[in-house]
């Protein structure tokens, strides 16, 4: 879909492929494979001599129509599909990396990303050095012959914490590496990493492209050359592929992306004052507020601050757990990305298991609690904070 449409456009619309049937909203193909007219299409079709489907593990209508529509949100030129955001980052780590070589990471990236690369990449050869998300010279001197591949996720969660996306691309270019940068917090209706220089962006789409909490899915986007030459193939073969029910059910999602992103942001900005301003609150963390120490380049990077906030009440775990479980609204659970606003204690759940000296060092108090902000009414989400903050 032409490139001059805006991003609520292209939510509703871009990626759809009507049927014979001209059908209005989107068809749902479920169907593991496809049927030819006869053996010289079927042979056609498999040696890649003739477009058309074959089979679900490599691509289906419903999956086709959902990664055209993220890749023209996020402004890529292509965009594979994955079961779920671990197998997106999977996949990129499969797709571009051999024995021997190594990633530059940040150490406030998503829990099972640390491990991924930290525990089970390195059994295989791959080593990952984990850096500051914010101090830029951090990365350039884990560089080295060998690197090809710097990954972030910005903001951080739950610290809010903000990479410079345009400086950390330079870096990684001089490097000869790629940066992924894993925008599942913004979603492309806050930030646009391959504008600003990033080669990858990896979704979990499960959080905010759902946006309901209903269903698994990932996905990588890129350039279409080393898509095709090389997630597409791992894809292909080792299938951790979309289903197209999921698909969907995500491509929906798509479609209220700007106005669920833009409307949750303002409520976490109202949310964020309010809590500042609170006798009960040591800090607040959240990028849209001035007292935030990259506020500056959150607005020169990000349309919106996101849904993502955490504060650090006075009285340590047992005045975070009393905020928890005053509330009578907000879902007490680890996940983000919903329109049903939740609240989790990270020292004793995200952040569990990891020693008390690694979690002073990444900043987690006993006394911080996140909250990712959804669509109830903003008066009813702060009542539900106040009583166990009073
Ligand atoms: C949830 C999440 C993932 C993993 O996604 P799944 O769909 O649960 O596999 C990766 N990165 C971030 C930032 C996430 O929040």
């Amino acid at each position: 879909m032409a490139k001059n449409f805006e991003l609520a456009t292209l939510g509703v619309r871009a990626g759809q492929a009507r049927t014979e049937f001209h059908e209005h909203s989107e068809a749902l193909f479920l169907t593991s494979s496809f049927v030819f007219e006869n053996a010289a299409q079927a042979a056609a079709r498999f040696t890649g001599g003739e477009d058309g489907f074959v089979y679900s593990r490599f691509t289906n209508p419903t999956v086709s129509m959902f990664q055209e529509r993220l890749a023209a949100l996020e402004g890529a030129e292509a965009c594979v599909a994955t079961s779920s955001g671990m197998s997106a980052i999977l996949a990129t780590a499969m797709s571009l990396l051999k024995s021997g070589d190594h990633i530059v990471c940040s150490n406030a990236v998503f829990g099972a990303t640390i491990q991924l690369f930290g525990g089970i990449l390195s059994r295989f050869g791959v080593d990952t050095s984990f850096v500051s998300p914010t101090r830029v010279e951090e990365w350039q001197r884990a560089a080295r012959p060998g690197t090809k591949l710097f990954f972030l996720e910005t903001p951080s969660n739950p610290l809010t914490e903000i990479s410079d996306i345009a400086a950390l691309s330079a870096v990684a270019k001089s490097a000869g590496a790629l940066l992924a940068v894993d925008n599942v917090l913004c979603t492309p209706a806050l930030q646009r990493p391959i504008e600003l220089g990033a080669d990858l962006v990896i979704h979990s789409a499960t959080k905010y492209l759902d946006g309901q909490g209903r269903v698994l899915g990932g996905a990588v986007l890129g350039p279409r050359a080393l898509m095709a030459d090389r997630m597409i193939p791992f894809l292909r073969t080792a299938g951790p592929s979309l289903s197209p029910f999921n698909a969907w059910v995500i491509l929906k999602g798509l479609e209220t992306l700007e106005l669920r992103m833009l409307a949750q942001s303002a409520a976490a900005l109202e949310l964020a004052r309010w809590l500042e301003s609170h006798r009960a609150v040591e800090r607040v963390f959240y990028p849209g507020l001035p007292s935030h120490p990259q506020h500056e380049l959150a607005k020169r990077q990000q349309r919106a601050a996101g849904p993502v906030l955490s504060f650090q009440v006075k009285g340590g775990r047992a005045a975070a757990w009393k905020v928890i479980d005053a509330t009578r609204l907000i879902s007490i659970t680890a996940n983000l990305g919903d329109v049903k606003s939740t609240i989790v204690h990270p020292a004793s759940t995200t952040h569990g298991r990891i020693s008390q000296e690694a979690r002073d060092a990444a900043g987690i108090g006993e006394g911080l609690v996140r909250v990712a902000v959804g669509l109830e009414a903003v008066e009813d989400i702060r009542a539900d904070l106040a009583r166990g903050l009073g």
